[in-house]
Order: structure tokens, then C-alpha cells, then sequence
């Protein structure tokens, strides 16, 4: 059975299938209020195609990553192949509870999800039934946790999505991946257009969604030189140098307007997740990815605007 549910997902597009003893998780995890009888936790990921960071990287074109590598992954490929693999195991007889991220619900009543509206999430709805997405992964042996929180994989480092199926149906776990890939080179922390990440690897959630969302000029080629003129500090936030709390970050989003947003309420990444480019970056440098390209992901130096360009 486990043969027959690897075939399936990778047929239908995931590229690692991970799986977990619900005796790993403690027993006031939330996957046992979704599913008490949970025995197995499948974990399907996804590489995140290398050629949808392209625009960011040259500057060109931005919908790609947004439209290609995060809405149409999380709304329709993972999905599909989440049911199929759901289909087998309930024509078994065994039940299989989907769990794919929400992305407009969240446990914390003032946190918020950079790939969405602010105004679109519904925030200390569920708080006991999310799923924590990247402990599960690992358990499920999908990769390891870097420094900034990225699942990252043997094949495509942090470049992966990923989703989860409940079963009651009694599977061999796979081993939990022994940590080698980080090695806390910080260059997630450099990477980040806004400072968003502390050097300790915390994500301030606010701080990443006003500089994924472009925020920051001398990364955004769409930000016209008047950006926030309405702001105090506009060349702090414009230079990624800003300090935001929940408060000032929403009223720098609303006035984000220089690129589409796409469907579903997702928000266009304009720093496209340079931390994760950054560290996919190294780790190829290193050798240690197993999935290999012919050409390198960086060939020439960095892009940048100047902040001079701004005043
Ligand atoms: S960039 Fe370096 S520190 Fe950050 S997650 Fe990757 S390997 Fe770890
Ligand atoms: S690089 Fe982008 S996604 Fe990563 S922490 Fe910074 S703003 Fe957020």
C-alpha cells in the first residue's frame, strides 16, 4: 500500500512522499482534534519550479512565481493529487483527511500571511486545528529545518510546498532526516529585502509582508519615485530599513499598489522569497543538492536600484 500511495502522489506531481507513526506527534497535537483516529501522517511536497524565481531574479516579470508557484500549486496541483492519493486509501476502506494550508485562517489573533491580503485572513478562528505544516514535514522525513524556519530537501532545498493527508490506515514510517543541510551561514537573514529575519532565524510575520509585497524600491522596478509620500520616514521603508508594527504595516500595504495581485486573494511577491533564493543559492554553490542544473541559478551579480533615486 504505501508503494501504491508513492506512485499516485508522484504521478500527480509530488515529488517526495513522506510518511510519519502518529505516535511521533505529542498527543495534544492538533492532527488528533482533526482526526483522532490518526495512525499515519502522508506528507506530499512539491518542487517549486526553478524557472518561476527567474523574473525576480532578472527583474522582469514578477506573476510567475505568484501565479505558478504559489496559487495554481496550492489551488490546484497539490490538490489534485492530495484527492487521488485520498481516493486510493478511502477505496480501502480506511478514511483520508486532506490537510492543505489555508492560507486565509491562522491561530494568532495579530499575526498575518505575507502571501495574502492582510484584511482576507480570519485570525483566532481555529486556533487548535491548523496543522503545524513544517514540524509535520520533518517528522514525515520530507527535510530539515533551516535557520529561517524553511523545510529544506535534499533535492530542491527550500524551493518545495508541501501538504498532508490523516489516515487511519497503519503505514511503515520513514526516518526522520538527520540535519546536514543548514549550516547557519545567515544568508536567508542577509538575503531579505525588509529585515525580516532576525539572526536568530525569527520571522517578524508583518516586518516579511510589507517587504514581500515590494516595499522596498531598490528591489521593486515598479515602485515609482513618489512611493509613501505620505510617510515620515518613506526612505526608510523605501531603503527596507523600516521598523513596522501590525499598525504601521497595514497602512504601508494599502499603499502598495504598483503590481497586480493575483487571484484568490494571494499577493504578488515582489522580493520573491529572496530569503529561500538565498539559501537554495549556497546550497547549490555547496554541492549538496541532489537535484542538479546545468547552468547555475545566480550568473551575474545582484540587482539593485538606488535609494537615491527616491528623494
Ligand atoms: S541560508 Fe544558510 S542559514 Fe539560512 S537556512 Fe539556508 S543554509 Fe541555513
Ligand atoms: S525575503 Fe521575502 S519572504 Fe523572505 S522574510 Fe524577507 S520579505 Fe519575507
Amino acid at each position: 500500500m504505501k508503494q501504491e500511495i508513492i506512485k499516485i502522489a508522484k504521478d500527480n506531481l509530488a515529488d517526495i512522499v513522506g510518511f510519519a507513526s502518529a505516535d511521533s506527534f505529542d498527543k495534544n497535537d492538533p492532527i488528533f482534534k482533526i482526526y483522532p483516529a490518526t495512525k499515519t501522517v502522508i506528507a506530499l511536497a512539491f518542487r517549486v519550479l526553478r524557472g518561476t524565481y527567474r523574473g525576480t531574479e532578472e527583474g522582469t516579470t514578477y506573476y510567475q512565481y505568484t501565479t505558478m508557484a504559489v496559487e495554481n500549486m496550492e489551488e490546484t496541483i497539490m490538490p489534485m493529487a492530495q484527492l487521488r492519493v485520498a481516493n486510493l486509501i478511502e477505496s480501502k476502506g480506511y478514511i483520508a483527511v486532506p490537510q492543505r494550508r489555508h492560507q486565509q485562517i491562522m491561530a494568532e489573533e495579530n499575526s498575518t500571511n505575507p502571501e495574502v491580503a492582510y484584511d482576507a485572513i480570519y485570525r483566532n478562528k481555529t486556533a487548535e486545528n491548523q496543522m503545524n505544516f513544517s514540524d509535520a514535514a520533518v517528522k514525515c522525513g520530507i527535510g530539515e529545518k533551516g535557520l529561517s524556519g524553511a523545510v529544506l530537501t535534499d533535492a530542491f532545498g527550500p524551493m518545495v510546498r508541501y501538504c498532508f493527508i490523516l489516515t487511519d490506515l497503519e503505514i511503515e514510517p520513514d526516518e526522520v532526516k538527520k540535519a546536514h543541510l543548514c549550516d547557519n551561514c545567515g544568508k536567508c537573514v542577509k538575503a531579505c529585502p525588509g529585515n525580516a529575519i532576525s539572526e536568530k532565524g525569527e520571522v517578524d510575520p508583518w516586518q516579511c509582508a510589507i517587504y514581500y509585497n515590494g516595499a522596498n524600491g531598490t528591489k521593486n522596478p515598479f515602485m515609482p519615485p513618489e512611493a509613501f509620500v505620505s510617510f515620515d520616514n518613506r526612505l526608510e521603508i523605501i531603503a527596507g530599513e523600516a521598523k513596522v508594527t501590525p499598525e504601521t504595516a497595514k497602512k504601508i500595504l494599502d499603499d502598495i499598489f504598483f503590481y497586480p495581485p493575483a487571484q484568490h486573494a494571494y499577493q504578488c511577491s515582489i522580493c520573491g522569497r529572496a530569503c529561500d533564493t538565498a539559501c537554495y543559492i549556497h546550497l547549490e554553490e555547496k554541492g549538496v543538492l541532489n537535484k542538479k542544473f546545468n547552468r547555475p541559478f545566480r550568473t551575474r551579480e545582484e540587482w539593485k536600484f538606488n535609494i537615491e533615486d527616491f528623494k
